[in-house]
């Protein structure tokens, strides 16, 4: 017996690279909130322009791209928001935002599921966000592309359907933060490393899912992603 662990050690979360079988291990995922104006107003909320807000998802909260997934348990306001989502290949603490973009290994789109009801009910009270965001099978990720493939996107189009009727769309170009001040003020908060995942938050024209749902997002010269809710059995 090689293993010193007292239970069995639980599987590494990975990701899927476009073009190659080989998998992008992630580390941590980070989310930025309110990082596009018209969403922050739909919200009720100011946009952050000073400095990006963060919250974070497990590393296991990802979902495969085509995946079906449950309904989430303690919710009836189960949201979708379409993010493009950077995945780092190096990181640091106080990375300059000249040099972080090339922290970036590549991007991919994202969808970070949200049970709406329950972030209402934290905000109102002053409580953390962690249920309402970090829960089981709330982080959707499509195939990450390299960044030397695509480069790093700042403008294109990025937008969700629901069973294919438009729910979000944007530009990249709309985020108030963009990729490399996000990385740059996430630094110094948390030492970032390689694997760490960040979803850079999203357009307006989120909305609640029901079971049986389709969902489908893009964001252009990145990829795509793609969920389906199962039915009640
Ligand atoms: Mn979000």
């Amino acid at each position: 017996m090689a293993e010193d662990f007292v239970i069995p050690p639980p599987p590494r979360a990975d990701a899927a690279v476009a073009g190659t079988s080989a998998r992008f291990p992630v580390r941590r995922i980070f989310c930025v909130a309110l990082n596009y104006a018209d969403h922050a107003r739909e919200m009720g909320k100011e946009a952050t322009p000073d400095e990006p807000f963060f919250f974070a998802k497990p590393a296991d909260a990802l979902v495969a791209d085509g995946a079906a997934i449950p309904y989430p348990p303690q919710t009836g306001d189960f949201h979708h928001e379409i993010e493009l989502v950077a995945a780092l290949r190096d990181g640091g603490l106080n990375i300059p935002a000249e040099r972080a973009l090339d922290c970036v290994y590549g991007y991919a789109a994202g969808i970070d599921l949200t049970r709406r009801d329950l972030q209402a009910a934290a905000r109102a009270i002053g409580r953390p966000w962690d249920m309402s965001k970090g829960f089981d099978l709330s982080a959707p990720l499509g195939a990450i592309r390299p960044a030397a493939d695509i480069g790093h996107p700042a403008r294109g189009r990025i937008a969700l359907s629901v069973n294919g009727a438009t729910r979000q769309q944007g530009d990249l170009s709309d985020m108030i933060h963009p990729v490399a001040g996000i990385v740059a003020a996430l630094s110094r908060y948390v030492a970032l490393a390689p694997g760490d995942l960040i979803f850079t938050g999203t357009p307006a024209g989120v909305g609640p899912l029901r079971p049986g749902d389709h969902v489908e997002g893009v964001v252009e010269g990145v990829g795509t992603v793609s969920l389906t809710i199962k039915k009640d059995d």
